[in-house]
């Protein structure tokens, strides 16, 4: 799973980060900063994280 933000939506809510702390934090910018590839057991919360996106700014795909 390759999980992308795209930073021209992103506006740093981090309700990303509240449904997976483990994928996403933001950064010194203020807006999100993730892990492209998350470790296995991950999926559940960052389909959760896509689901909370006020923005619509997360996307995964099954390419590395
Ligand atoms: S929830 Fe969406 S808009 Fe907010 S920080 Fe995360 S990716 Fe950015």
């Amino acid at each position: 799973m390759r999980v992308t933000v795209d930073e021209d939506r992103c506006e740093g809510h981090a309700l990303c980060v509240e449904s997976a702390p483990d994928v996403f934090d933001i950064g010194d910018d203020d807006l999100a900063i993730w892990d492209e590839h998350p470790p296995a057991g991950t999926e559940k919360s960052v389909r959760a994280a896509i689901a909370a996106c006020p923005r619509q700014a997360i996307s995964i795909s099954t390419s590395p």
